[in-house]
């Protein structure tokens, strides 16, 4: 094991290195067809205890696709209800483009959820160019509890669950509810995060609010950059009209947009680059993300993945963050081994497809 250790920093410090990338390169085996099978195969076979939800919905919302909006998110919310049993009940928000006034009338600028939380004005979500846009996010209020809120334009296709559709931004935003929960969201610990996770990266030092705050104690603070926008991801891509070409949208996302190289790419979504860092960016979050999530998928499956986003819901710190000690605890092995046994081999042999 040590001398793996050493061969990986050597690796990532030079593209050119082949003899490296060959010695690392795992043969293209079917991973990720037989990873989006057997999630596909969730779907259809898992027990589903079910979950309650209740709906918030803008006046003068079309009614045939408000049905269509439940349908697609009665069914993301009952796909996880077969892995966790939460008793809180999921809160959906459902708006169009054209009710901006009426978000503003439900939500405020100081108290969440949510009016400043979401980017919403900035991202597009209202207008005529949202028309065709199904947007989703999901945030937590001032007691942890997670929102998730869409805006569903009117000439949405709710057949087509190709890129950014209707049906998979409500599989990727549902999947982001029950991480929140899992992750202990509503515990004390984490209902004033969004603070404390201010105050650690952008306050100045002697900002008397610093010793009001538990310190890094919720595990948000700390999470790896691949975890949760890739486990999102992994759990709606398989459903989407070609998963295949997704994926490849995704691959091809890592491949063109990183300046400086693939393989620095890698080495900054090792499990030290936490969520809260510049580096941490999109194409780290979701692409190399969603590639992590397959092997881990692939390795453990199902089951312990969704006991390790359990485990990660006690005391965490910045220099013992509870991701790795639940990662440790759940799959018997530290994460950052697995990274350098498992997810690098399977990166490199992806992107050498
Ligand atoms: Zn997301």
């Amino acid at each position: 094991m040590k001398s793996l250790l050493l061969a990986i920093p050597l690796l990532l410090n030079q593209c050119s290195a082949v003899d490296y990338v060959a010695y690392w390169r795992e043969p293209p085996p079917p991973v990720w067809e037989q990873v989006y099978e057997d999630v596909r195969d969730l779907s259809d076979e898992r027990h589903r205890p079910g979950q309650d939800w209740e709906l918030q919905v803008a006046p003068g919302f079309p009614s045939d696709h408000l049905d269509a909006v439940v349908a697609l998110y009665g069914d993301a919310i009952s796909f996880w209800s077969g892995a966790f049993d939460f008793p809180q009940t999921v809160p959906l928000t459902v708006m169009g483009e054209n009710d901006r006034d009426w978000w503003e009338s439900v939500t405020t600028q100081e108290s969440p959820p949510f009016r400043d939380d979401y980017n919403l004005y900035d991202a597009g979500w209202f207008g005529r160019s949202a028309s065709k846009k199904s947007i989703g996010m999901v945030g937590t209020d001032h007691l942890g509890m997670p929102h998730i809120v869409t805006v569903v334009g009117s000439e949405v296709d709710f057949g087509y669950s190709g890129a950014f559709s209707a049906p998979l931004v409500a599989r990727h935003e549902t999947t982001h509810w029950f991480q929140y929960v899992a992750t202990g969201s509503m515990t004390e610990k984490c209902t004033d995060w969004k603070m404390a996770l201010f105050l650690g990266f952008f306050a100045d030092p002697d900002d008397p609010r610093i010793g009001d705050t538990n310190g890094m104690a919720c595990p948000w603070l700390s999470m790896p950059c691949w975890l949760s926008e890739g486990h999102a991801e992994l759990y709606t891509i398989p459903f989407g009209l070609d998963s295949e070409t997704l994926r490849s949208l995704r691959i091809w996302q890592i491949k063109n947009r990183t300046e400086d190289g693939l393989l620095r790419v890698l080495n900054l979504t090792r499990h030290n680059l936490t969520t809260g860092d510049q580096g941490c960016t999109r194409e780290a979050m979701y692409s190399v993300g969603l590639l992590v999530n397959e092997k881990l998928f692939y390795d453990f499956g199902d089951e312990r993945i969704n006991e390790f986003w359990l485990a990660i819901n006690q005391p965490s710190s910045s220099t013992n963050p509870s991701w790795e000690i639940a990662f440790s605890d759940t799959f018997g092995i530290s994460a950052e081994d697995w990274y350098e046994t498992s997810a690098i081999p399977y990166l490199l042999g992806v992107f050498d497809d």
